[in-house]
């Protein structure tokens, strides 16, 4: 098949690797994150980690939709779906992300709230359309990508004059969230070792383009390569990565070219500017407040944001102290180096959300074996 079996050619892997470790200087070590859970999957299930020298390291980054919501706003979800008159339609994954005290959107099912599992932002306007006497509320999650078809069931309800519909908007911004990384102490300070660069996301880049990462690229002298899911754009990416550091260059380079532009795709962002608004702040799960890394329904849409239609309020939670996600999530600690990973917590019985999304690091160490 064009454009996977090619990708995927043992050979070429082979070759690849072995050019990674020419290129590579044995006396300095190399760290590169990739931001994107898909990546982080891809390198574990094509062993890509086994392919690279020692001295080359990857950091799994927070680029996981379900892994990155702070559990207050699934606190927050959860007593909304309590509400007698309300629908609360979320992908599936978020329904099993623990809330506080073990709580769950799945548990207050089971206890008697109206939740359920969409598939798409449109699933859950079909839901409100079938449903004119009770309130639906789509719990929005995701990064650039699935953010233009919550903007089209936005403009749609505004269209039909749909009552019932409401959105809330957790979507999230990743070039602020990885400008915010390198500013960490535990990744960039005087005291921890340094993060060499980024293997950028393929599909938020093919919504965004390459441009918004170039400031930072620049700013925090750190190289970006976007690169596709297969294993050898992965590998390539890499190479690309320590040709740049090694040269002392911080650009933003593009591997995905057969999908990725630098400018992105312009409809859909216009489509995301006219339906939400950049928030000064958004809470992240491992990483705080991130200015300017979140986005809100538009005053103009106020009638369809649920923040503002139920008073939405975000307290603070109780976490679970022994689920060491928050340091996963921003580079700091391995899945491994938790103790419940693998034996209390596991995709069944997650403890935590980076084991509940198929995209998360503690799912991706568990499912691919990974000890270290
Ligand atoms: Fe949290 Fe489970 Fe991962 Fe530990 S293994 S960090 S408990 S999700």
């Amino acid at each position: 098949m064009k454009y996977v079996d090619e990708l995927r050619d043992g050979a070429t892997a082979r070759r690849l690797a072995a050019a990674i470790a020419a290129e590579a200087d044995p006396d300095r070590g190399y760290r590169f994150m990739e931001f994107c859970g898909g990546h982080t999957h891809a390198v574990f299930r094509y062993g890509v980690p086994d392919l690279l020298p020692p001295n080359v390291h990857l950091i799994h980054g927070p680029g996981c939709p379900v892994c990155v919501l702070p559990v207050g706003r699934v606190d927050a979800a959860i007593e909304l779906a309590r509400r007698p008159e309300v629908i609360l339609c979320t992908y599936g994954d978020l329904l099993r992300v623990p809330g506080s005290r073990r709580s769950s959107l799945l548990r207050a099912r089971a206890e008697g709230a109206d939740v359920r599992m969409v598939y798409s932002p449109a699933d859950s306007l079909r839901i409100a359309r079938e449903h004119p006497d009770r309130e639906v509320v789509f719990f929005a999650i995701g990064f650039e990508t699935t953010t233009p078809p919550t903007a089209v069931v936005v403009r749609r309800a505004e269209a039909e004059g749909l009552a019932n519909f409401s959105v809330v908007s957790n979507h999230v911004l990743t070039p602020p969230a990885m400008a915010h990384l390198l500013d960490s102490p535990e990744l960039d300070g005087p005291a921890a070792p340094s993060l060499d660069g980024f293997i950028g996301p393929s599909h938020v880049s093919t919504i965004i383009g390459s441009a918004p990462y170039e400031p930072f690229a620049r700013e925090h002298g750190r190289p970006v390569v976007i690169a596709g899911f297969e294993p050898l754009d992965v590998m390539q990416a890499i190479r690309m990565l320590i040709r740049q550091v090694n040269a002392g260059r911080a650009e933003v380079e593009n591997e995905y070219t057969r999908a990725v532009t630098r400018v992105g795709n312009r409809k859909a962002q216009e489509l995301v500017s006219a339906v939400f608004a950049v928030r000064e702040s958004f809470e992240w799960r491992g990483m705080g407040s991130v200015p300017g890394s979140g986005l809100e329904v538009r005053p103009e849409y106020a009638h369809l944001d649920a923040e503002r239609r139920f008073g939405v309020a975000v307290g603070q939670p109780r976490e679970n102290r022994a689920c060491i996600c928050p340091s996963v999530l921003r580079g700091a600690a391995r899945p491994t180096e938790c103790t419940l990973f693998g034996t209390t917590c596991t995709p069944d019985h997650p403890m935590g959300s980076c084991m509940v999304s198929s995209e998360g690091a503690c799912a991706a160490h568990y499912a691919y074996g990974r000890t270290r």
